[in-house]
C-alpha cells in the first residue's frame, strides 16, 4: 500500500499529544492524530480532574465535620452520588470524548481511532492506513496500570485506577494496594466516605518519594479518617471468593469487598514498533534528550518519557515538541518566520515566535492533593545529599506559625539549600493549600533565587506562605 504523506503524525492524543498535534495543526501544518481510547487521556477521564472532584467532595465533609471545633454543630450525611454524577456528566461525558475530537479537527487535525504502530523510519500504521511523515513523528502514549507480581492478583477482579474513578457505588471496605501519591488520594477520598479502608505498602513508609516528614503527616492524617495503614509488608498471594479479596502477606491477612491496586504504571513500548526505527523496546521508558526527540524525526511527550508522570510535565514538554518540530519545518521548507534559535539550549521558537529553551527538570513540581495537601518542588534532603550537594535545611511546623496556629493546621515548610551556591534546590510545604503555598518556592528554586533575596523579602501576615520566613532562619 502507497504511504499518504502527512506533516506530522501524533500517536496517541492524551495530555502531551493531544496538544502537540492541536498546537501544529493550527500552526499550518497537516497533522494526523491516532488515539485507540479516548482523546485526552488519562488526566481528564480517570486522572487528575475526577480525583479532584472527588477530593473537592471528601474535604467538605471533613471541613463540616470540624464545626464543632470552631462554630457549632452539624450534622453530615455523606453521599456518593452527586459526585458519581458530576464526575459522569462534567469531568468526563459519560467517557465520552467527542468535544476533544471536535476541538482538535477544529484546530485543523485529523483524527484516526485505532492503535498506531511504527513502520519503519518516518511511516505510522493505524487501521488499514499507513502515513508517511514529511517532517516528524510524536509518541504520546502514556502509561498503563502495572499489578506487582503477587500470586494470584492476575485472576481476581481488581480495580486499578479507572473502577476506582468509575465507581457508582461505594464498597462497604477496601484494600489499597500501593502508599503513592495515587493510592493516599483515593484512600483519603473514599475513607471521608465511609468506606473502611487498609492501605498495605511495600515500603517503610507511604509517600516514600517525598520527604518523611511529608508521610509523618499525610499518614497521621489519614489515620485520623480511620485508615489502617500497614507499611513493610511485601503481598505473597491475593484471592477472591466471589465476594470478598483476601490479600496474605507474611502470616497476616487483610480481607475488604474491593482491592485498589496502585503500584505504578508502565509504558507498553513493545506495542510501538520501535524496532523498526532502531530503538529498543525493552526498557522502562523512552529515552529522550533536552528537546524531547528519541531519535531522528521521532519525538516523544509526556509519561513515556519517564520524566514525571504529571499533566503539567506534559503540557511543558508538548511546548518543546513543537517549538522543536516548527524550526526543523522552517529550516527544511527555508519559510519566513521568526529568527531561528541556534544556541545550546533554545529548543527553537513557538508558534508566536518566542524562543523556548530546552527541557529543565531542576524545579519539578509535584502535589499531592491529600488533606493536608503535600506540595514539593526539586531534590529532597537525600537526594541532595546523594547528589554531594554541601546540604542546609530549614524545617518549621505550621502549627508554629500565626496562620496555622489559627486554622488548627497540621503541616510543615522544609527548605533544602546548598550552601555553596547559597540557593534553595527543593522545598516542601505540607498544609492547607499546600500545593499554592509551593508556589513561591517552586519560583526560588527555578530561578535560584539567592537565600539574601528570599530573606529580604516581605511575607503577608498571617499566611500559610508566610512560614517559609521562619524556615529560611531555620536554615541558619
Ligand atoms: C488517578 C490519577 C490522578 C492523577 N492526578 C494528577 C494530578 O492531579 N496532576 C497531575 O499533573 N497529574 C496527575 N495524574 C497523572 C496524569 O494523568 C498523567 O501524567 C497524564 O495523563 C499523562 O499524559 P500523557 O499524554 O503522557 O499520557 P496519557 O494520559 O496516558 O495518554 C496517552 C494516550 O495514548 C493512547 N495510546 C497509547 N498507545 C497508543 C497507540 N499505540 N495508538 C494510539 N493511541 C495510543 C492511550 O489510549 C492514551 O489515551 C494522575 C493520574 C492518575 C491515574
Amino acid at each position: 500500500m502507497e504511504p499518504e504523506l502527512v506533516d506530522v503524525v501524533v500517536v496517541g492524543l492524551g495530555v502531551g499529544g493531544e496538544e502537540v498535534a492541536g498546537r501544529l495543526a493550527e500552526a499550518g501544518l497537516s497533522v494526523v492524530g491516532i488515539e485507540r481510547d479516548l482523546v485526552g487521556g488519562e488526566c481528564p477521564y480517570w486522572g487528575c480532574v475526577p480525583s479532584k472532584m472527588m477530593i473537592r467532595a471528601a474535604n467538605t465533609l471533613a471541613e463540616a465535620h470540624r464545626v464543632h471545633e470552631f462554630a457549632g454543630s452539624t450534622r453530615v450525611s455523606p453521599d456518593w452520588a452527586p459526585v458519581a454524577d458530576r464526575i459522569r456528566a462534567q469531568a468526563t461525558d459519560n467517557w465520552d470524548d467527542r468535544v476533544a475530537v471536535e476541538r482538535f479537527r477544529n484546530q485543523g487535525g485529523r483524527f484516526i481511532r485505532g492503535s498506531g504502530r511504527l513502520d519503519g523510519p518516518g511511516r505510522v500504521r493505524v487501521n488499514d492506513q499507513v502515513f508517511q511523515a514529511r517532517h516528524g513523528i510524536v509518541l504520546g502514549t502514556g502509561t498503563r496500570p502495572a499489578a506487582p507480581p503477587v500470586d494470584g492478583l492476575a485472576e481476581t477482579p481488581y480495580w486499578t485506577n479507572h473502577q476506582a474513578i468509575e465507581v457508582a457505588r461505594l464498597p462497604e471496605s477496601l484494600l489499597v494496594l500501593g502508599g503513592g501519591a495515587i493510592g493516599l488520594e483515593l484512600t483519603q477520598v473514599f475513607a471521608r466516605f465511609g468506606v473502611q479502608v487498609t492501605v498495605v505498602e511495600a515500603l517503610d513508609r507511604v509517600l516514600a518519594t517525598e520527604e518523611p516528614e511529608s508521610s509523618e503527616v499525610v499518614a497521621a492524617a489519614l489515620r485520623a479518617d480511620g485508615v489502617n495503614i500497614h507499611t513493610g509488608v511485601l503481598a505473597d498471594r491475593v484471592d477472591h471468593d466471589g465476594q470478598k479479596f483476601t490479600l496474605r502477606a507474611n502470616d497476616a491477612r487483610y480481607t475488604a469487598d474491593r482491592l485498589l491496586v496502585v503500584t505504578g504504571r508502565r509504558a507498553h513500548l513493545d506495542e510501538l514498533g520501535l524496532d523498526t526505527v532502531g530503538v529498543r523496546a525493552d526498557q522502562r521508558f523512552l529515552p529522550v534528550d533536552d528537546r524531547l526527540r528519541v531519535t531522528e524525526g521521532i519525538w516523544a511527550v509526556g509519561d513515556v518519557t519517564g520524566a514525571g508522570a504529571f499533566t503539567h510535565v506534559a503540557t511543558y514538554q508538548a511546548g518543546i515538541v513543537v517549538a522543536d518540530l516548527l524550526d526543523r519545518v522552517r529550516r527544511a521548507d527555508a519559510v519566513e518566520g521568526p529568527e531561528l534559535d541556534r544556541s545550546d539550549t533554545g529548543a527553537g521558537t513557538d508558534p508566536n515566535g518566542t524562543a523556548v529553551p530546552r527541557a529543565d527538570y531542576r524545579a519539578l513540581p509535584r502535589v499531592t492533593f491529600t488533606d493536608p495537601e503535600v506540595g514539593a518542588v526539586g531534590l529532597t534532603e537525600s537526594q541532595a545529599r546523594q547528589r554531594g550537594i554541601n546540604v542546609q535545611v530549614g524545617r518549621v511546623s505550621l502549627g508554629s506559625s500565626a496562620r496555622g496556629w489559627i486554622h488548627r493546621a497540621d503541616g510543615l515548610i522544609k527548605l533544602v539549600a546548598d550552601a555553596d551556591r547559597g540557593v534553595l534546590v527543593g522545598g516542601t510545604s505540607v498544609g492547607p493549600a499546600g500545593g499554592e503555598v509551593l508556589s513561591g518556592l517552586a519560583v526560588a528554586v527555578h530561578a535560584a533565587v539567592p537565600l539574601a533575596e528570599l530573606r529580604s523579602m516581605i511575607y503577608a501576615y498571617p499566611t500559610f506562605y508566610r512560614a517559609i520566613s521562619d524556615a529560611l532562619r531555620d536554615l541558619g
